[in-house]
């Protein structure tokens, strides 16, 4: 039995584990199936406030963990795979074990979203990618594609000039997602070629288990043709992890955390941090801040329910 659990290993997590560990309240942190959250995957972060040169992101996250630890906060490897927060204690199962807790604190992020081709799953490892800085260096001198039309596909394509020989951004419409600096980065860039209005029709070859093409398809003509590429980049945005708390807690349609204002959730003593209720700012800073808020609920909920 703990007095608060933080399920998720981000941003939100580890803010929400220095807070509560320095609070006392001795939180254990379940990792999740992406330890560190999307900034372990992340190369430089500039927009971190203290650091002016910018700060390497898997190195950021890492540090905030050792921090939450140096204050006592415990992890745990492991996913959340079932929960029950009907009453309290609120309960959750990690592979066959249950744990208990007073408070709860879900920062379970959101994970990359795929386009859900024919062969994509087939060549996850193989050539398609939702990571460019732990899959680039395998594209030196080769071909690379980006798909998406926001700020993660404009960091994506800008990272992966490093490897490629060339970077071609496919974007399904005209119009853009991502902030003016960082779309017009990668305009000026000139390793970098756009095609707008333009889908993906499938990608190649599962058989030879890496990726040799794709067939793509202008939504403007309806020309159809097929493009040499060696590695894929899907950069398409994220899905809420909330699949352990459908029906527990309430969640928007496309599975984000319906807040209550401040961290709350519907349920008390349930709180949400980061990315898993964020599909607006989405930020490493907000992603803290939001971590920093639910800690604090969360310990004033157990001070005012100490004893009971
Ligand atoms: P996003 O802003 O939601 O953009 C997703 C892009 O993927 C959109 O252009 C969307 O097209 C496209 N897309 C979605 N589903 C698709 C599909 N099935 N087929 C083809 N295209 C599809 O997501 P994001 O770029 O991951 O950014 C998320 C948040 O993180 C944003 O707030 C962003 O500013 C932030 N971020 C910031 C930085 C930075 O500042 N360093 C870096 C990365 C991300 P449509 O536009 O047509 O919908």
């Amino acid at each position: 039995m703990r007095n608060v659990i933080i399920v998720g290993s981000g941003c939100a997590g580890n803010t929400a584990a220095i807070y509560t560990a320095r609070a006392g309240l001795n939180p254990l942190v379940m990792i999740g199936h992406e330890p560190g959250g999307q900034l372990s995957v992340t190369s430089m972060v500039e927009n971190f406030p203290g650091f002016p040169e910018g700060v390497n992101g898997p190195d950021l996250v890492e540090n905030m963990k050792k921090q939450a630890e140096n204050f006592g906060a415990e992890y745990l490897w492991g996913t959340v795979a079932e929960a029950d927060l009907s009453k309290r204690p609120f309960r959750l199962r990690v592979d066959e074990e249950w744990y208990e807790a007073e408070a709860l604190i879900i920062a379970s992020g959101a994970s990359a979203r795929w386009l859900g081709l024919p062969n994509e799953q087939l060549l996850i490892g193989h050539g398609v990618s939702s990571c460019a800085t732990c899959d680039g260096a395998f594209y030196k001198d080769r071909k690379i594609m980006v798909i998406g039309g926001g700020d993660s596909a404009m960091e994506e394509a800008m990272f992966l000039t490093r490897f490629g020989s060339e970077v071609t951004l496919v974007h399904r419409r005209d119009r853009f997602r991502a902030s003016k600096i960082m779309l017009e980065r990668a305009q000026a860039h000139p390793k970098i070629k756009f095609l707008l209005n333009t889908v993906v029709q499938d990608v190649y070859d599962p058989h030879k288990k890496c990726v040799t093409g794709v067939t793509l398809k202008d939504t403007v003509t309806g020309r159809v043709w097929e493009q040499e590429v060696d590695g894929f980049f899907v950069a398409i945005g994220h899905i809420p992890n909330t699949k352990p708390f459908v029906g527990q807690i309430d969640l928007d349609p496309d599975g984000y955390i319906l807040s209550k204002g401040g961290a709350r959730t519907n349920v008390e003593g349930v709180f949400h941090a980061g990315d898993v209720q964020d599909r607006n700012y989405r930020q490493a800073i907000t992603a803290a801040g939001a971590g920093c808020m639910a800690a604090i609920e969360a310990e004033r909920f157990l001070a005012g329910h100490e004893g009971h």
